[in-house]
């Protein structure tokens, strides 16, 4: 019989991402609910001492794939490691994180299993211990409430910086166990050759605590430096609104919104962006908005948690000098 929730940990350059501990804490929650056990599955190359960091989390249980070839995320090699784990260890819930590694794995992961398989969920619960999920569809205008038919496992993605973390537990360590997989060469059909980081990208906008987001307020590509020197500040990125990525201000891996990226940092600050739902889509699940817009009637403002109707030209300088002031 299926037991248990596991969890697909992340990691990036040997470096366990925040998605892998929300996740942990989230499959604690339920895990303890219905009285059953937490296990990670972590791959990747000469990461094994990570492993135990899942535990203070809430993770009984780290199975690791350490292998070269896992180093560096491939759909192919990940897919038939997590398929083959899984199918021996029939877990009952399968949490991914719903960040651009999770989304290509998961979808993948339940043809490749025959499962179900629920996208970007914002709240998990459970009914008869079977899982319940939450998420947002029509642009953010509404949510779905989802549950599996005859699904073993029942796999889910969760939205990044949404789900509540444990207070880690440093007495706590999980159990870390060597996975046992098979890897045919002839199978692997993509390689990773080389990775080329972003210029100038700090965080990524899916995983920043912190955004300063400008749009086709902003005027002219030129102007983003005062929202760079107010992100430099907090420790923020810089996003943008489709206008201001299609006028070619900034790149599109900058985009926030329907058909960018979907965010959730702690604060969000829009700078000139009126909030079309195709924008909120992509930030509403933001923990704190905080709008800075000439027209008080931008649609913004409806979703912000502190508005400020004046020219952004006025407030932002202002702003980053008062910080510059307390910092
Ligand atoms: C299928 C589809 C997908 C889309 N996907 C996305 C998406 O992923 N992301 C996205 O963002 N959009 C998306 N859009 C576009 C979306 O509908 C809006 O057109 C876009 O978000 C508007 O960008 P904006 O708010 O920067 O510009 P505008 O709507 O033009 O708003 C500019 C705002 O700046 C304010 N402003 C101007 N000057 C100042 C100043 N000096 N100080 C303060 N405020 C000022 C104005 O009052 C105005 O509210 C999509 C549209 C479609 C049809």
């Amino acid at each position: 019989m299926a037991q248990g929730i596991w969890i697909v940990a992340e990691q990036r350059e040997g470096e366990l991402k925040k998605i892998s501990f929300e996740l942990t804490s989230e499959a604690k929650r339920l895990a303890d609910q219905m009285g059953q056990s937490v296990t990670a599955i972590l791959l990747g190359s000469n990461i094994r001492e990570k492993a135990p960091e899942l535990g203070k989390y809430g993770a009984d249980k780290v199975i690791v794939a350490d292998d070269n070839r896992l180093a560096t995320y491939t759909t192919d090699a990940y897919v038939s490691v997590i398929a083959q784990l899984a199918q021996s260890g029939e877990p009952a819930i399968l949490l991914l994180g719903a960040s651009v590694q999770g989304k290509d794995l998961s979808g993948r992961l339940a043809a490749r299993l025959g499962v179900g398989m629920a996208q970007d969920c914002v709240d998990f619960s459970l009914e008869n211990s079977n899982l319940v999920a939450k998420r947002p569809i029509y642009a953010g205008k509404a949510y779905a409430t989802v549950t599996f038919k005859d699904s073993i496992p029942q796999i889910a993605t969760a939205r990044p910086n949404v789900l509540e973390l444990n207070e880690p537990d440093e007495s706590k360590s999980a159990e870390v166990v060597d996975a046992e997989f098979s890897l045919d060469d002839s199978q692997l059909k993509t390689k990773v050759a080389e990775i080329i980081q972003a210029e100038g990208a700090k965080v990524d906008l899916t995983e920043a605590e912190r955004i300063v987001s400008g749009g086709r307020g902003m005027k002219g590509p030129e102007n983003y430096k005062i929202l760079e020197e107010l992100a430099d500040l907090i420790d923020a990125t810089v996003g943008a609104s489709r206008s201001a990525v299609d006028s070619g201000w900034r790149p599109h891996s900058d985009q926030v919104g329907q058909t960018g990226k979907v965010v959730s940092p702690n604060l969000y600050i829009a700078c000139g962006i009126s909030g079309a739902i195709q924008h909120l889509a992509g930030m509403s699940t933001s923990k704190y908005i905080v709008a800075i817009n000439k027209d008080p009637e931008a649609p913004i403002f409806q979703k912000a948690d502190y508005g400020v109707v004046a020219d952004l030209f006025d407030v932002v300088p202002a702003l980053t000098e008062e910080i510059k002031k307390i910092l």
